[in-house]
């Protein structure tokens, strides 16, 4: 399947939308963001309106620390036409220090990586539009 859709996939990644307005500004400054339910405490990911553990409405925005483990990556042959330059490219799920579990595009040679691979969110954007991007953080 190919698009020229440049918006991520619905539910892995937040769509650029007035709600989550925040989060895509403090990406473009390497910052990563989500919300926390205020009736019951708890951080969600993708930043939501409405509560999936409580369906409380009532939720702040919360600074992330970024940093996180790699739970998962695959290499990506056949991609969307937007992203067709870059082919190949690493993708993956991180598990965050906060307990969320984010997918995002790894900038690093999948044959470089192993599963629980320490990484940190970075700031890329590509046309004006930020990209959530993790890094690894150290070699072995
Ligand atoms: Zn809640």
């Amino acid at each position: 399947v190919t698009t020229t859709d440049p918006r991520p996939i619905p539910g892995t990644v937040p769509r650029d939308e007035a709600f989550t307005r925040p989060f895509w500004q403090a990406a473009a400054e390497g910052r990563l963001t989500t919300t926390r339910c205020r009736p019951c405490g708890r951080l969600q990911f993708p930043p939501r309106i409405v509560c999936v553990h409580c369906w409380g409405r009532d939720s702040v925005w919360q600074e992330l620390g970024g940093t996180g483990v790699l739970a998962s990556f695959t290499e990506i042959h056949a991609g969307p036409a937007v992203f067709a330059e870059e082919l190949p490219y690493t993708i993956g799920l991180v598990d965050l220090d906060e307990g969320l579990r984010v997918a995002a595009r790894i900038d690093a040679r999948f044959t470089d990586l192993r599963l629980a691979d320490p990484v940190a969110f970075a700031a890329r954007s590509r046309n004006g539009t930020p990209l959530l991007t993790f890094v690894p953080t150290n070699r072995r």
